[in-house]
């Protein structure tokens, strides 16, 4: 069977509309008869806006509480994405980390992935359901929540790209694929058609955080053929990491 998985950032699922305009890519792959699984962050600001609320609170948060409150946003998203592919007759069903589940080390806030269990996901792929898990949160041995680092859904989507041997990891962003530099910050940058992992790694390690640097390094080691895209225009070639 031949699984894709696709990654949906902060802008790309910010409100409803946003959620309906994600329903078409998925659908699109659905068609096109492939396995879909999707990863979703959480929407717009609101993992900022949660770090927000915890400084009202403390500017020293204890690193597991931490965790389990900057997570939150993301289990949001994944039940709302759920409810408008339902709508439109689609079966998809939605996961928390733990309930893979994604076990990670136990350094919260900036965690790594030790391993991940894919009976869950290929179960519900077998039932033709579109898979949708939460990204940037994960379970240590001990059950606490945990956290993989400030944009860190791009490191879920390419792992779990690399234990199911997905045929390809699309990462939906909001710009068209990635560039010399910033595009927004430089009206001069060059859009790549292509690009290696190699100068991948030097560009995100420098702050291009179109992706998070972990995630360049773990499609690398696991051969995973990245595609970074805009989720708002319908036909974005995009770049291809490989
Ligand atoms: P998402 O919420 O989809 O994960 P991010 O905001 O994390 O998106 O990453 C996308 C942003 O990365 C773009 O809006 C862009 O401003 C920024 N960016 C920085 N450097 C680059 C680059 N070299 N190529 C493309 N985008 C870049
Ligand atoms: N929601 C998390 C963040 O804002 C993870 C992500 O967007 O990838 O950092
Ligand atoms: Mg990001």
């Amino acid at each position: 069977m031949e699984i894709v998985v696709q990654k949906f950032g902060g802008s790309s699922v910010a409100d409803t509309e946003k959620l309906y305009n994600v329903c078409k890519h998925i659908i699109k792959e659905k068609k096109k008869g492939k396995k879909v699984v999707v990863i979703v962050s959480a929407q717009g600001n609101s993992t900022d806006d949660l770090i927000k609320q915890e400084l009202e609170i403390t500017k020293t948060p204890n690193k597991r509480e931490h965790d389990v409150l900057v997570s939150v946003g993301e289990q949001i998203t994944i039940a709302k994405l759920a409810m408008c592919l339902q709508k439109q007759g689609y079966n998809a069903i939605s996961f928390l980390a733990w309930q893979i589940p994604i076990i990670t080390d136990s350094n919260f806030g900036d965690a790594n992935i030790l391993e991940i269990k894919t009976e869950k996901i290929i179960e519900q792929l077998n039932l033709d359901n579109i898979v949708i898990i939460a990204g940037f949160q994960g379970i240590d041995k001990e059950k606490n929540i945990t956290t993989l680092g400030r944009g860190g859904s791009d490191t879920t989507a390419i792992a779990i790209a690399g234990v199911l041997k997905a045929v390809k990891c699309e990462i939906f962003t909001d710009v068209d694929g990635v560039y010399s530099d910033d595009p927004n910050k430089n009206k001069n940058a060059i859009k790549y058609d292509k690009i290696s992992y190699d100068k991948m790694l030097v560009m995100a390690n420098n702050g291009a955080k179109v992706l998070h640097n972990k995630c360049v390094e773990l499609a690398k080691e696991n051969k995973v053929k990245i595609v970074v895209k805009s989720t708002f225009k319908e036909e974005s070639k995009g770049t291809i990491v490989e």
